[in-house]
């Protein structure tokens, strides 16, 4: 609800504040006709009614509490928080590995305003250590903030100077890379990293959180320690996503960076690795590899960059009904590149063939991915599927759509003017970005799901 909704509205509040003779940063005990509640008196957000104080309680939780129930409050304390983080230099021991960490915002960077009642990217990765002290005693750490921003506002002018600096930092001869980044877009940065950095010889782990470091649930902490045992002696030289494994904080996860999305918008298990199963586990301190097909930590520094991107890319979400004008649109303004996510084995309705057609005969490629997600394109199963092979679509067996999304825009960056590299690279798979097969136990298996699946189903069957 906006502010100026309740212009000129009465504050019921301040009055009942005045009456009891407290401010916000107050600790207070409330008493109320539901009951009491002992906490400080935030600011309320500027957005929000006028209608309910803000207590956060001792079990850092915050609350809302209706004007009209409140029937005592008494002032025990006061104390203004201060949510600044001070940013500490990290001690060093030439003993540690080190690491280079790179920001680029999200809730893994970020608090919350009581202003605004949002979250706001806040602090560097030098606060970050601030917060998080074991780090030092895993590796040393160097930190430097690329940007600062919501994971939203991530794209190819950040994928490039990201790809570049991590190039440079491991030509430097760091032991490993880690990228705070937020979570809603980090498999897209995840894959494009994949692309971009080839052949490297240590592990580019990002990480993120899904709750921000001043609520007793964050999963800050614990991603980040897990993060830097990945990146500084873990051995698996990829570039990986590292994030809660179970809905539990018992483990982590490392997913490879092309086969992973976020499947959930506040599980703290949002990511999953997609038609496979995940790298490894990372459990006190100890990295344990769950399969074997993984590229091992190397000495050399022959890692190979190549940082581009065309922007001209899109992906269409088919549905049906979806009217040929779309198509024909994306091309007539210079869209180079389509990532079709069809329904089934691969499939969209026969309006708009003339339209693919159309968009073929133009140079405009276009890619067959699922919005299953899991599984493969067939396009051979079915008459449809091979009519659309006809028209020039090319399948993308089980590429996730994002990750076709991002290996286009790559490969189009790299291969400006050669339509026929741009399909072999696509075709081909270069960072796990097809699998020849989903292992019989990938679907959501060894990912922290059975044993939780098998407790709900003691309950319901018993
Ligand atoms: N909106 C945030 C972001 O992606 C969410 C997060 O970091 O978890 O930047």
């Amino acid at each position: 609800m906006s502010k100026d909704l309740y212009k000129g509205y009465r504050d019921p509040c301040l009055s009942l504040l005045k009456r009891h003779d407290v401010t916000v940063w107050c600790e207070l005990e409330a008493q109320t006709s539901r009951g009491e509640f002992h906490g400080l008196l935030l600011p309320r957000s500027e957005t929000a009614d006028p209608y309910h104080l803000v207590l956060k309680l001792d079990s850092g939780y915050n609350i809302g509490i209706r004007h009209d129930t409140v029937q005592n409050l008494k002032k025990v304390g006061y104390r203004e928080a201060n949510y600044k983080i001070p940013e500490q230099e990290f001690p060093r021991d030439p003993e540690k590995p080190t690491v280079r960490l790179f920001g680029t915002g999200g809730t893994i960077a970020s608090r919350l305003d009581y202003r605004t009642g949002a979250v706001i990217p806040a602090f560097s990765p030098g606060e970050l250590y601030g917060s998080v002290p074991e780090l030092a005693d895993i590796c040393n750490l160097d930190t430097e903030k690329l940007f600062g921003v919501f994971s939203e506002n991530m794209g190819p002018e950040q994928y490039l100077i990201l790809a570049e600096r991590i190039g440079e930092a491991i030509r430097e001869g760091y032991d490993g890379i880690m990228i705070g980044h937020g979570t809603d877009t980090m498999h897209h940065t995840s894959a494009v990293l994949s692309f971009m950095i080839q052949n490297t010889p240590v592990p580019i782990v990002m990480v993120g959180s899904q709750r921000s470091s001043d609520r007793p649930s964050s999963d800050a902490a614990q991603n980040l320690i897990n993060a830097a045992h990945a990146a500084s002696h873990g051995p698996i030289a990829e570039v990986v996503v590292c994030m809660f494994g179970p809905t539990s904080d018992r483990y982590n996860l490392l997913h490879r960076g092309t086969r992973v999305r976020k499947m959930h918008s506040s599980y703290r298990s949002t990511f999953r690795t997609l038609g496979d199963i995940p790298l490894a586990t990372i459990e006190d301190g100890f990295v344990n590899p769950i399969r074997e097909d993984f590229a091992p930590r190397r000495s050399d520094r022959d890692v190979l960059v190549q940082a581009a991107f065309e922007e001209k890319v899109t992906i269409v979400y088919y549905y049906p009904g979806m009217q040929p004008d779309v198509i024909d649109a994306l091309a007539e303004k210079g869209y180079k590149g389509i990532v079709i996510a069809g329904t089934g084995l691969g499939h969209v309705n026969r309006k708009i063939y003339p339209a693919l057609e159309r968009a073929n005969a133009a140079g405009v490629q276009v890619y067959m991915t699922l919005q299953t997600m899991w599984g493969f394109v067939q396009m051979y199963v079915y008459e449809t599927g091979r009519e659309i092979l006809e028209l020039g679509v090319v399948p993308l067996a089980n590429m996730i759509p994002d990750v076709a999304y991002v290996k286009l825009g790559w490969a189009l960056g790299v291969h400006p003017d050669d339509p026929e590299a741009v399909r072999r690279l696509m075709s081909t798979p270069i960072a796990g970005d097809m699998t020849d097969r989903e292992p019989h136990d990938g679907y959501l298996v060894l990912q922290g799901g059975v044993p939780e699946s098998a407790k709900f189903f003691t309950n319901v069957w018993k």
